[in-house]
């Protein structure tokens, strides 16, 4: 089923990060799917692991959830062993695919510059990216977030023709599986912010973005950061792993 995205409705994504098996896939989605039925207004993404995604697409079957990747390669074809192009993706039931993620980043030298060529295939092959930004507490403390997140999307949106079939989402580095999320507030000023510099550069575009925000997001509160008028919905990360949890999130966007 091709699913369309609507602008600026509430997404709410599932990073399962390294986490269940085939079997786990297909029982949590089966959960999301049946506990979601009557949720109407909000897109629904799960990303589970590579090894996953027909478990995973299987599961979904005739359902609206979304398929995402958490990672993908820029090159379609070649010598790049371990990776995944794409196209591989698509074919694998994925529109969409996480991007730039800050473990990725912390942990696989991803910057922003690979980043960038990510987004570009990924546009080119159909996927819409999400493509995830976010300061480090130091940076915070230091006063740096605006111009990290500056400098992470000038980066991100190099030679990037549209927003369309982009999807931003603001990561604190320091609230990412820590507990401690960000206020309402200050989600709210780093997203405005954000808006602010995508317009800059693509005018009314920026206004159909959606800006999804993501660290230690949960039931408890998730409906503050969602009534924020710039947060569009959210990557949940440990939140998601729990049909319930995840399921909470959802009916508080709707
Ligand atoms: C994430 O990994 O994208 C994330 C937001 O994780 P958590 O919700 O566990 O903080």
């Amino acid at each position: 089923m091709v699913y369309n995205f609507q602008m600026r409705r509430k997404f709410i994504a599932g990073n399962w990060k390294l986490n269940n098996n085939r079997q786990q896939t297909a029982e949590l989605i089966g959960k999301i799917v049946t506990l979601t039925k009557d949720v109407k207004n909000v897109d629904i993404a799960v990303a589970p692991v590579f090894t996953c995604l027909h478990a995973a697409k299987e599961a979904i079957g005739s359902s609206p959830v979304i398929l995402a990747a958490q990672n993908v390669y820029f090159e379609e074809k070649g010598a790049f062993t371990g990776e995944i192009a794409p196209s591989m993706l698509v074919d694998a039931g994925c529109t969409a695919v996480i991007i730039g993620h800050s473990e990725r980043r912390q942990y696989f030298g991803e910057t922003d510059e690979t980043v960038n060529k990510k987004i570009k295939a990924s546009l080119k092959a159909g996927l819409t990216a999400i493509v995830c930004v976010g300061e480090t507490l130091a940076e915070r403390e230091s006063d740096k977030t605006n111009d990290v997140i500056h400098a992470q999307l000038s980066g991100a949106f190099k030679d990037v023709a549209s927003l369309e079939k982009i999807i931003v989402a603001y990561e604190p580095v320091w609230a990412i599986g820590t507990g401690r999320n960000a206020t309402s507030q200050q989600a709210q000023d780093v997203h405005a912010f954000i808006r602010g510099l995508a317009s800059r550069k693509y005018g009314n575009g920026a206004e159909q973005m959606r800006i999804l925000y993501g660290g230690s997001m949960k039931a408890s509160n998730a409906a503050e950061l969602l009534a924020c008028p710039d947060v569009d919905g959210g990557l949940v990360g440990g939140a998601s792993l729990i049909a319930e949890d995840f399921c909470a999130i959802i009916r508080l966007s709707s």
